[in-house]
């Protein structure tokens, strides 16, 4: 069975997928998503919905300025929650204040230092520890699990054809081959995240993908608090490349790991976002394989759990909890190939796929 021709042909639903999907619409291309699943329920939901503008640095930093816009228009259009509540991230030490200060020195008007009076302005930070906040006023925080279904749903209103419980099982030049046929487009975008191993593994083996794993929960807000900003700890000096570089994340790592070995090992990235119904999304570990155990480690739970009681000084209910994945790779943080005249292989792999995936996009689509 073949099937008439599109302009561009993209294979999964993720963010980075439909990113390449809305922003080619709106140029006037006929698009194709397809997808394995009945709808998509990879990365791109399992997040803390943070489209974090400012910690990012270089390429990323261009590309979730770009994106910035392309949420707000989209979620306007699409009828999804967002909400410019920005990032706070949360000092408790001295090393992590210098950090934070000369990061505000660096990035100007876009980062205001808080005292910690001011900080409880913004969010209810209990640890007795806080020594004040840096709020990046330019970030956004949108609810994942409801954000991509609705953009799902808006592109197929406005014509975008989806062809969901498709698996893909070849790409070449101008044809996608898939279980229920083949699909013919002009263009081809590879956006399957995690999974490129199976479509690519050549190209995986050689260019060092692997999978990161994360532990995520979501619990009850405690009794009166509240969170408007996504909040960021210390530890995200091990994550974001716009604090990583700073010459003050050294000593900070450094002082994690004497005082704290086990946030390291598990490579904890202290980090919280509320939901739109009040629960609190809170996270998150990282540990890297080509293939994961199935086996969730109930001590790695217990970790997070810990951490948060602390910094929010309240004991916590936990009513969800799952695993999330997404690539990494050996080689860029802003992966794209093109194997094949015409067809390119998108993939963001550092993480930050729902803050920079819609600049990103944008830019893999400007090479057509
Ligand atoms: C727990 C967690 C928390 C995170 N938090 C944040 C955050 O707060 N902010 C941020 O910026 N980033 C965050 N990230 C990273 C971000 O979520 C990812 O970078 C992004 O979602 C990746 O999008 P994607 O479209 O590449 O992958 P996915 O969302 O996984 O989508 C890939 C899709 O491709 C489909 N697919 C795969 N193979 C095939 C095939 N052969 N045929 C058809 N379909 C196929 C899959 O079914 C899937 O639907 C987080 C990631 C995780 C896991």
């Amino acid at each position: 069975m073949t099937d008439h021709t599109f302009d561009l042909a993209v294979v999964g639903s993720g963010v980075i997928g439909l990113a390449h999907a809305a922003l080619a619409a709106e140029r006037g291309l006929r698009v194709v998503v397809l997808e394995r699943t009945d709808r998509p329920v990879g990365a791109s939901i399992r997040n803390f919905g943070h489209v974090g503008i400012t910690t990012q640095d270089g390429e990323g930093l261009e590309y979730a300025l770009a994106g910035r816009a392309h949420w707000l228009r989209f979620a306007e259009r699409a009828g999804f929650w967002i909400r410019p509540a920005g990032t706070m991230i949360v000092a408790r030490a001295d090393d992590e204040w210098s950090l934070l200060e000369r990061f505000a020195d660096m990035r100007g008007d876009a980062v205001e230092l808080l005292s910690p009076a001011r900080v409880q302005g913004h969010a209810t930070i209990a640890d007795p520890r806080l020594v004040g906040a840096a709020f990046c006023g330019n970030d956004l925080r949108i609810n994942s699990p409801e954000a991509i279904p609705a953009l799902v749903a808006h592109l197929a209103a406005t014509g975008v054809e989806f062809r969901f419980q498709t698996n893909v099982t070849g790409v070449a030049t101008g044809i996608v081959q898939t279980s229920r046929g083949d699909v013919h487009a002009d263009r081809i975008v590879v956006a399957t995240g995690h999974d490129l191993d199976v479509l690519f593994p050549e190209l995986a083996e050689q260019d060092g993908f692997t999978r990161c794993l994360l532990h995520m929960l979501e619990t009850d807000a405690p009794e009166g608090s509240h969170f408007d900003p996504v909040i960021l700890t210390g530890t995200a000096v091990t994550r974001y490349d716009g604090l990583s570089q700073l010459p003050e994340a050294q000593s900070i790592r450094e002082r994690m790991a004497n005082d704290a070995p086990e946030l390291i090992e598990a490579h904890v990235n202290i980090k919280m976002s509320q939901r739109p119904n009040g629960r609190l999304v809170i996270g998150d570990t990282h540990a890297y394989a080509q293939t994961h155990e199935p086996f969730k480690d109930e001590a790695l739970d217990l970790l997070l759990l810990r951490e948060f009681e602390q910094l929010l000084g309240a004991p916590l209910t936990v009513r969800r909890r799952w695993h999330g994945e997404y690539a990494t790779a050996a080689a860029d943080d802003f992966y794209v190939r093109e194997p094949h005249p015409g067809v390119f292989i998108a993939c963001v792999t550092n993480g930050t796929g729902m803050s920079t995936g819609m600049g990103f996009a944008e830019s893999v689509l400007n090479r057509f």
